[in-house]
């Protein structure tokens, strides 16, 4: 587990402890026990735990929380802040026993009893029992159906199931809640659908796939594999002119990723008899693309395939100039090069533009969690969200050592 998503989750433990910690209160003044809040936080162990705590020192936060909960015993959140702890540090069965203590506890109420049941399903997960997981989260739902953490857990439980429909039905609760608050939202629900409708691709259900990937794409008009897929299933169904049409929407509505459909365009313009439309959309997508390479390096390899290659190699180096460290525009570059003789005047001008380059060091990168992987993925194997990744880029060494990660393009 990254540091990043270690403090994400020691800060929602102290979120959940103060919530829980003012519903006690409350609980505790109707109850007419009076409980004095400060004492506790004038206790040493505490303050000095939650320091820790948030100074990432978690082995000196667990001990002295420990001390502060045997100063206190009927303190709930410092039990869930130590069951949370157990488990981030990997000891899931500990923090299993500490929550399941507490659910036993006679005078819980029902806020209480969710947040507990929480951790508890936040335990399973990390232990890998997902029926419990799943029954855990459950219950905290059924005891506040506005549970957005608990939807949002038994959404990702789903995932890892592949269980797309229930995932769907989980994400739009959660939608429901948010309200439009949260853009993101329109494009876990179309990543979702083109999961369903990959789905039924598989199991021979053309006519519901390419149905399901065309709400896809209504849900958010961004999901890009939504057509890459309906365009497939519509060849299949043998109308390529459809299909053709679905990956054009793609070019046109997502130009960052109008690459992934250029392989497919150039195969079905060649079948339907009409080539020339891959040169007219190369040179609008180009057009409307100014910084972008991959429409110019499209339109290159198909233009040398025809053997122009004076024309290509122009075209190439433009992509060059926008993307000096793109490997397979190099290699198009020397392919060329050798079927002009290696004019010495052309090997001039490549050299003079390659003295600048500077190198990729993975190519695509999670822009949340900054898990790296040598091909594009829509979902993050470590981080489960949609659409994070973009290319990385270094700087040139004289300029700067330091890794940034700049927007993918075309
Ligand atoms: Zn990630």
């Amino acid at each position: 587990m990254t540091t990043q998503l270690y403090l994400l989750a020691v800060f929602v433990a102290l979120l959940l402890g103060l919530v829980v910690g003012k519903a006690w209160e409350r609980y505790k003044l109707r109850d007419g026990r009076w409980v004095d809040r400060r004492r506790l936080r004038e206790m040493p162990h505490y303050m000095l735990g939650l320091n820790f705590l948030v100074d990432n020192q978690v082995d000196q936060a667990i001990e002295e929380l420990t001390a502060a909960a045997s100063t206190d015993t009927d303190a709930l959140e410092i039990q869930m802040i130590l069951g949370n702890l157990y488990r981030e540090k990997g000891q899931v069965g500990r923090a299993i026993t500490v929550h399941q203590a507490l659910l036993q506890r006679p005078d819980l109420t029902k806020l209480e009893q969710a947040y507990v049941l929480l951790c508890l399903g936040l335990d399973f997960r990390h232990g890998g029992f997902v029926d419990r997981a799943l029954e855990a989260f459950q219950e905290v739902l059924r005891l506040d159906p506005r549970n957005r953490y608990a939807l949002v857990n038994l959404q990702k439980l789903h995932e890892d199931q592949h269980q797309w429909g229930e995932a769907l039905h989980v994400r739009e609760q959660v939608a429901k809640i948010d309200a439009g608050r949260r853009p993101a939202e329109q494009q876990i629900l179309g990543f979702l659908r083109s999961e369903i409708g990959g789905a039924q691709q598989r199991a021979g259900d053309a006519a519901g796939a390419a149905r399901t990937f065309a709400e896809a794409i209504d849900a958010d008009p961004r999901t890009v594999p939504a057509y890459l897929n309906l365009g497939d299933v519509r060849e299949r169904q043998g109308n390529l002119a459809a299909a053709v049409d679905a990956w054009e929407r793609l070019v046109e509505v997502v130009p960052d990723r109008a690459y992934l459909a250029f392989e497919r365009l150039e195969r079905a313009y060649r079948a339907l008899g009409t080539p020339h439309r891959f040169i007219d959309l190369c040179r609008r997508h180009i057009e409307r693309n100014p910084q972008g390479w991959r429409g110019r390096l499209a339109l290159a390899r198909h233009l040398a395939a025809a053997g122009q290659h004076r024309a290509a190699f122009d075209l190439m180096l433009e992509a060059l100039s926008n993307n000096p460290h793109g490997l397979v525009i190099h290699q198009e570059i020397w392919q060329t090069l050798s079927a002009l003789g290696f004019e010495p005047g052309l090997v001039h001008r490549y050299v003079a533009l390659t003295r600048d380059a500077v190198f990729y060091l993975d190519p695509h990168v999670c822009r949340r969690c900054r898990y790296r992987s040598t091909e594009l993925l829509w979902q993050c194997p470590q981080c489960h969200e949609w659409n994070t990744f973009v290319e990385e880029r270094i700087a040139p060494a004289r300029d700067t050592p330091a890794a940034d990660v700049m927007a993918n393009e075309s």
